[in-house]
């Protein structure tokens, strides 16, 4: 019997998960296929409930249910649960257990791609949202001494920074849009070692698809700039950063790192993660 394995989202017609994911599951010669399941809110919890019939292993959750699944889950476990977020789900039995891998795909992005270990680091993040909550979390994990968050809607940095408390960082919050004529974030900007976009400014079909978060200007050439978009795969801001002579990665590798570690939770095998790689650049 061919095992299913999908992803839940709304609209997902760009999602390039089920192409690397099933190039690792045909790479391993597993017998397993990786359905997009492009869901209306109402539906959600019938997709989640069919997830308990035997053939299926789990699922992909991406925008905007990673926070709707939560209770519709038996159990959310580490990270997930700090975060408030789910982006992989296990069956184990008939049991559905709720994990976040974006925060390990984003710090194994950063060490083995960037070479930047996050240690003690003074690090900016643009955006507050489920993104920014994986991202800061991760850095707080991985030791940063400071972590700045900055983002448009002030509550939800607030927010965000005072559930960070909890991590033991030094997080701070500066606010707001538009960034340029912010003093204060100007002198965090100088001080940065890491400034990491989890915005949506510069997302493909989104609405602020062709500007930047940070003119080149702004940017200090000694910092790494990551942008967690990965389409494009050269965005406005990663421009701006070269412009500047700042280091860059882009949001490629933490995606298919992330996937990497949904499917080793749902197969128990090490991913592949190189041809999951190439199958993904292929895509884009
Ligand atoms: P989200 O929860 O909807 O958060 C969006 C964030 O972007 C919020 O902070 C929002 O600010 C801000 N924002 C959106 N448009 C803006 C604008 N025009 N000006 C200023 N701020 C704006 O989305 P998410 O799940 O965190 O995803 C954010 C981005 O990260 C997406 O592009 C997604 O593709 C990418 N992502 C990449 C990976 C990866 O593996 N590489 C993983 C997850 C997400 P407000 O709070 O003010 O609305």
């Amino acid at each position: 019997m061919t095992a299913i394995v999908g992803i839940i989202g709304f609209p997902l017609k760009h999602s390039i998960s089920p192409v690397f994911q099933q190039a690792a599951f045909d790479h391993l010669r597993l017998d397993i296929r990786y359905v997009a399941w492009e869901t209306e809110p109402r539906d959600v919890g019938n997709v989640v409930e069919r997830l308990r019939q035997p053939d299926y292993l789990g699922m992909n959750v991406t925008v905007p249910f990673k926070e709707v699944v939560i209770p519709l889950l038996d159990e959310v476990v580490g990270l997930a649960r700090r975060i408030g977020a789910v982006n992989t789900v296990v069956k184990r039995g008939s049991r559905l257990t709720g994990y976040n891998t974006d925060a390990a795909g984003f710090t194994r992005a950063l060490r083995d791609q960037a070479g930047f270990d996050p240690k003690q680091a003074v690090a900016l993040v643009l955006g507050a949202g489920g993104a920014a909550r994986a991202v800061a979390f991760a850095l707080a994990d991985a030791g940063a001494r400071t972590i700045y968050i900055a983002n448009r809607t002030p509550t939800r940095a607030e927010t965000l920074v005072s559930d960070l408390c909890s991590a033991g960082v030094d997080p701070v919050s500066i606010l707001p849009l538009p960034w340029t004529s912010s003093r204060s974030l100007r002198a965090v900007l100088r001080e940065s070692d890491l400034i990491v976009n989890t915005t949506s400014i510069g997302m493909k079909h989104g609405p602020a698809e062709a500007q930047s978060p940070l003119e080149a200007g702004d940017i200090p050439s000694r910092a790494l700039v990551y942008d967690i978009v990965y389409n494009p795969s050269k965005t406005p801001l990663l421009v701006e950063a070269r412009k500047a002579g700042a280091r860059t990665i882009g949001g490629l590798p933490m995606l298919v790192y992330q996937g990497a570690a949904a499917f080793e939770l749902w197969t128990g095998r090490e991913a592949p993660v190189d041809g999951m790689l190439a199958a993904a650049k292929a895509a884009l």
